[in-house]
């Protein structure tokens, strides 16, 4: 267990004074260009809780957005780290390899769906991961093009930004973008012009002939999809259509690739959201909740698409980090050990009856989705008018940051909550967290 206290404690405005002073600092020091939803500043987190400079105690409903799943400095994560650190930093596997980068992909290559022959690649970050899977995929059909879906967040450089959705912030005025990337409906029940029923009739179909249409089967390399998507809303995608995509790409020598980016490592319930669709994606991309924290990202898939690329085609001066590798080891051992997938699910059933309830009394809640300890609320104006209401998801998240509780939000129209708990947090604080998220509500409405 974390030796960081297990309660909410607020003894100053939030952000407190001392935040205040280095929220200046990061003014004068820090490109305006990176920005924080929350500036209060962070001294020791641990289990569900963060510890601020100011003393407050605040209870964490995002894990650093879903990374921190094992919890904050997780015991594990801790001495296989504290062990590398002084073994060796760093010789780049590239040029002197070491075994716990071999440890990682055989852990993914196992844990990943499918019992096929894998291989895995490690990266630094989830944009790369995506990066890379295209790269692969592209080497391998010898075609270009990529689809993505409305909606979809892939990452900040240049490729993932063009195969990213959002305008703002993620690419206005950054262009040009990376091209043949196409972008298709994505199935969204709750937004779908004929409502859920006729979204899960028409998704795929609209899928296919707008890229059957627009791109033509045989120039896609490759097609790109969160299972549930992150930034872009928490999208939880008609039901069989993951597997109807997945399925269409292996029909047309195309390779479907799972961005489990944010939904993978137990988050969902599952080690991967593709396994309760019951998909096999070729390739997988990994990141966030892989390292307790530490910077890594990996590519895993069938040994004939990744064996397919040359010598030295893939790589990177610090991809698969002998330190970030020990991380994954520990956060991985924690998971199994602790059973993270079933606590996910647990996670699931305190929140879901909650949040049906507060959804009764209040009709801006328009939608209530999502898996495991992925789970959001969708806030429009009211019964019959599903106009995205970011103007009140604004207000009930303020109101939660004063009370110590530390939301997130997304959507294309900034009108989503997404909970991503910590799988350490006891259902003490995340039922606390839940009275303050609905005092919030009744307060901001
Ligand atoms: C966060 C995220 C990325 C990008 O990962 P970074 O580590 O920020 O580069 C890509 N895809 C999904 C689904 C994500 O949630």
């Amino acid at each position: 267990m974390s030796n960081v206290p297990q309660q909410r404690l607020v003894q100053t405005a939030i952000p407190g004074p001392r935040s205040v002073e280095l929220q200046q600092r990061k003014t004068a020091a820090v490109s305006a260009g990176v920005s924080t939803g929350l500036p209060v500043y962070v001294e020791r987190a641990g289990g569900g809780i963060l510890v601020d400079v100011d003393g407050n105690q605040l209870i964490d409903f995002g894990s650093g957005i879903a990374v921190t799943t094992v919890g904050n400095a997780a015991p594990r994560v801790v001495e296989r780290v504290s062990q590398q650190v002084q073994d060796f930093t760093h010789t780049c596997f590239m040029v002197t390899p070491y075994e716990e980068y071999l440890e990682v992909a055989e852990a993914l290559n196992e844990l990943t769906p499918g019992d096929h022959e894998k291989r895995t690649a490690l990266f630094n970050s989830g944009a790369e991961a995506v990066e890379n899977a295209v790269k692969v995929a592209r080497h391998y059909t010898g075609r270009n093009a990529v689809v993505a879906f409305d909606h979809a967040y892939h990452g900040r450089t240049n490729l993932t930004m063009a195969m990213t959705a959002k305008n703002m912030p993620y690419k206005h005025r950054f262009g040009p973008f990376a091209g043949e990337v196409y972008r298709a409906p994505m199935s969204y029940p709750f937004r779908w012009p004929g409502g859920p029923a006729d979204c899960a009739k028409e998704s795929f179909d609209v899928f296919v002939q707008q890229v059957h249409a627009q791109v033509g089967e045989d120039n896609v390399a490759a097609v790109v999809l969160e299972p549930i998507q992150g930034e872009g809303g928490f999208i939880v995608p008609a039901p069989g259509f993951v597997k109807q995509v997945a399925d269409w790409c292996t029909d047309n020598g195309i390779v479907f690739i799972a961005d489990e980016v944010q939904s993978g490592f137990c988050r969902t319930g599952d080690w991967f959201a593709s396994e309760h669709e019951r998909v096999v994606p070729d390739i997988i991309a990994t990141a966030k909740g892989i390292a307790g924290g530490l910077p890594l990202a990996g590519v895993t898939g069938s040994a004939e698409i990744m064996d397919s690329v040359h010598g030295g085609g893939l790589g990177g001066t610090y991809g698969g980090n002998p330190v970030a590798c020990a991380a994954a080891l520990g956060a991985i051992q924690t998971m199994k050990e602790e059973d993270l997938c079933s606590r996910a699910k647990q996670v699931e059933a305190l929140f879901l009856p909650r949040l049906k309830r507060l959804a009764d009394t209040f009709p801006q809640i328009g939608d209530i989705r999502g898996r495991g300890a992925m789970l959001a609320v969708e806030l429009i104006h009211g019964p019959g008018d599903l106009t995205p209401n970011a103007v009140l998801t604004a207000a009930v998240n303020k109101a939660c940051h004063a009370e110590g509780l530390v939301t997130l939000t997304c959507g294309t129209f900034g009108n989503v909550f997404r909970f991503l708990p910590p799988l350490a947090a006891s259902d003490e604080l995340l039922s606390e967290g839940l009275d303050i998220f609905e005092k919030a509500f009744a307060a901001s409405v």
